[in-house]
């Protein structure tokens, strides 16, 4: 297909004491694929999604989304603008339940600035409207039954899929996955992986990291090998992940 990509940076570094935490010259993200984001621990991989995404500052780099410019803004407005991450460790607050977390993550009212929305049935009808949004989210993850739970109640694998839930409530078009499949029991980890593709097939964008070569290779349309904080490989699965340099350099690792 027609290169398309919806995400593209270059020159992005961020540095930590002496270390090149990150030093990427140039990444694409297609539209509409699936992109793996592979490398040993230390790569730079959460460090880049940080940067990405607002919750971290780039000394340099310069990148846009769906043909914004959006370095240097914050992860509110990266979100605004349809691109949401998900966390290595996730963030649910335990001491909630499932639903409070969804609707926590749902969208602000639009109009709170405006007179309109101070008046009570605005919000009601608001809040109506979240809550449908995160049951219906809930539903698709097999987690409408939890909903009244604590999210500290969870299974490590139910927590990634509320992650990916909550990640839904702005309506994305690109979802970051930081190691969704890490700590999750191996029952899980196919549900997890048909999720992933499902947002493929819905048209959203994906970009995940991931050790789990496994998933990698199944689910990846294209695959982004960082390591020293550089792109170093890139290419199709079946190629990529077959690189012998690749395969002992970096993959070697895990
Ligand atoms: P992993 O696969 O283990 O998650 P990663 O590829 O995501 O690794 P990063 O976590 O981005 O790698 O780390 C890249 C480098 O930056 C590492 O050397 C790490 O020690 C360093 N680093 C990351 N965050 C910080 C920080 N806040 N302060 C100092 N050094 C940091």
């Amino acid at each position: 297909p027609k290169p398309d990509p919806i995400l593209v940076a270059d020159g992005v570094q961020r540095r930590f004491g002496g270390i090149k935490a990150v030093d990427v010259d140039h990444l694409e993200v297609q539209r509409g694929a699936i992109t793996a984001l592979i490398g040993p621990n230390g790569a730079g991989k959460t460090t880049l999604f940080n940067l990405l995404t607002g919750f971290d500052r780039a000394e340099h780099g310069t990148w846009s989304f769906d043909g914004r410019p959006i370095a240097g803004k914050s992860g509110a407005t990266v979100a605004r603008a349809g691109m949401v991450r998900t966390f290595q460790l996730t963030k649910a607050l335990s001491r909630l339940t499932v639903l409070q977390n969804m609707l926590l993550a749902s969208p602000r009212h639009p109009g709170e600035r405006f007179w309109l929305s101070w008046l009570p049935f605005t919000w009601r009808a608001h809040e109506k409207a979240a809550e449908a949004k995160a049951l219906e989210i809930l539903e698709r993850f097999k987690l409408d039954t939890k909903k009244d739970d604590f999210a500290g109640s969870l299974s490590g694998g139910q927590r990634k899929l509320l992650e990916m839930a909550r990640a839904l409530m702005t309506d994305p078009t690109m979802i970051m996955l930081d190691e969704p499949m890490a700590g999750v029991n191996p029952a899980l980890v196919q549900s997890l992986l048909d999720h992933v593709r499902a947002l493929r097939e819905e048209g959203m964008t994906v970009l995940f990291v991931e050790h789990d070569m496994h998933a990698v290779r199944h689910v990846s349309d294209w695959v982004v090998v960082m390591a020293e904080g550089r792109v170093v490989a890139e290419g199709p699965p079946s190629s990529v992940m077959h690189d012998p340099a690749v395969v002992d350099a970096y993959l070697g690792a895990h």
